[in-house]
């Protein structure tokens, strides 16, 4: 078989590799030897950092998934009986195998829709009230995915009114911010009003799609329901024995800002090819681009021309259309190049 063309990517931001600032903070880490499972100087310093940048006492894991901090995080909340409400197109819900329902030990995942990825309140407090007898799961979590699955993003307006909801509902308000970097660039607000002053009491802060070679940081704004969330870690398999190494990179990335820096060019990046696609004819943009993905409604025939020019792109995210994801690593020339052949392929369907 021929082997296409090396070129950058748009599948997923999980195709980029790991970014310079990540990859000396492991080299810096790389020095010798050091206490294992956490109790070392990289560790404590990131989680001095994580709590400086939300400006509050937050306690702090690390673990290895998105899939593995979720689920943990929302079986902490949990007892077997409950209930989580989140959207339709939630990641937990359609890309974790079931994972939650498992770590939870059966905690069912209840669905709600709403526009653009966003949560309906309505449905939320419809699917809460609907029932209140004892055959019915009791709905304990509301959780929401900021940024989006379709790429938009909560402002914070939102996020306050999805909190005072869970408020008054008596959830808990768990936040997947496996894309959490690419909001905070893309309202430039500080983290902590769109998290715990907006009431979120779990964050799960991707650090993999943001630049890293792996790991998550699951952050407790009300330390209380932290209480033993080490012992789940280590049963789910999630402790790392040489845990300096997930965590340099966030000491490194959160110290001189790369976080942001990386989440703002990629969201700028999306930004152009979402402008430049909305001139071609044949393509429609399905949702505003407010992140680092644009989601374009084409016609099949130019999918297929895309893929036969090597281009990597998802068609079954959320409500369909082709997904292009942009990272850290995403270059003008890439950008150029997909738009060149996305003109030449509508072109060719004309
Ligand atoms: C990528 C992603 C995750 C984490 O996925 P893993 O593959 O388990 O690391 C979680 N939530 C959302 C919305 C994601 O896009």
């Amino acid at each position: 078989m021929e082997t296409p063309p090396h070129r950058n990517q748009f599948a997923s931001d999980n195709y980029a590799g790991v970014c310079p600032e990540a990859w000396q903070a492991l080299a810096t880490a790389n020095s010798g030897y050091a206490s294992s499972y956490g109790d070392d100087p990289w560790t404590g310093r990131a989680c001095g950092r994580l709590r400086e940048i939300f400006e509050t006492d937050c306690e702090v894991f690390f673990v290895f998934t998105g899939t593995a901090a979720n689920s943990l995080a929302l079986a902490s909340l949990c007892r077997s009986y409950h209930s989580i409400i989140c959207h339709e197109m939630s990641h937990l819900e359609t890309d974790e195998c079931g994972a939650p329902e498992f770590f939870s030990n059966g905690t069912k995942v209840l669905l709600a829709s709403g526009d653009d990825g966003k949560i309906n309140l309505e449905a939320v407090e419809h699917l809460v009230r609907k029932r209140s007898d004892i055959h019915y799961p009791k709905p304990r979590v509301l959780s929401v995915t900021q940024t989006t699955e379709l790429g938009t993003v909560y402002s914070v307006d939102e996020l306050l009114a999805v909190g005072e909801l869970a408020r008054r509902l008596g959830l808990r308000f768990h936040m997947d911010g496996s894309r959490f970097a690419n909001a905070v660039a893309s309202l430039n607000v500080p983290p902590r009003e769109i998290t715990w002053q907006a009431g979120v009491d779990v964050l799960c802060f991707g650090g993999a799609k943001n630049g890293m070679a792996l790991g998550e940081a699951v952050i407790f704004f009300d330390r209380k329901l932290a209480a033993e969330f080490d012992y789940r870690c280590k049963q789910a398999g999630q402790l790392a024995a040489k845990m300096r190494f997930l965590a340099a990179p966030w000491d490194g990335m959160l110290a001189d800002g790369a976080w942001l820096r990386h989440a703002a060019h990629a969201n700028r990046c999306a930004r152009t090819i979402s402008e430049a696609a909305a001139g071609v004819a044949g393509v429609r943009v399905k949702y505003p681009c407010q992140a680092n993905s644009v989601f374009l409604d084409l016609p099949q025939a130019m999918i297929e021309g895309l893929r036969r020019r090597g281009w990597h792109f998802y068609t079954f995210i959320g409500s369909g259309g082709a997904r292009f994801m942009c990272s850290w690593e995403t270059r003008d020339e890439d950008i150029e190049a997909l738009l060149a052949d996305i003109r030449e392929e509508a072109m060719a369907c004309r």
